[in-house]
């Protein structure tokens, strides 16, 4: 499944260390054993936490706020509702 939002993953940096799928509180991550790494299960189960991220310590995770709370906490800069 193709989201645009929930937690993004970059492979190139993560470790296999697992605190993401460990402190996730939802069901968000599953686990790929052969390659040791997360994969996202139901990121649509995702409620913006934040502990993956936080947690994670390769920095490999970004957690992506959906357009609706991007625009209302004016996350997305110049070119979208941050007037000065
Ligand atoms: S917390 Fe980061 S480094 Fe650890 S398994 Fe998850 S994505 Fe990989
Ligand atoms: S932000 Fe929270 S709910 Fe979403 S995947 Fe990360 S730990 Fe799970």
């Amino acid at each position: 499944m193709r989201t645009r939002h929930g937690p993004k993953i970059d492979f190139n940096y993560c470790n296999g260390c697992k605190q993401c799928y460990d402190l996730c509180p939802d069901d968000v991550f599953g686990w790929d054993d052969a390659n040791n790494v997360p994969t996202l299960d139901y990121p649509d189960e995702c409620q913006f936490c934040c502990t993956c991220e936080l947690n994670c310590s390769q920095l490999a995770i970004d957690v992506v706020y959906p357009l609706y709370a991007r625009l209302e906490l004016k996350m997305l800069g110049n070119e979208q509702g941050a007037k000065a």
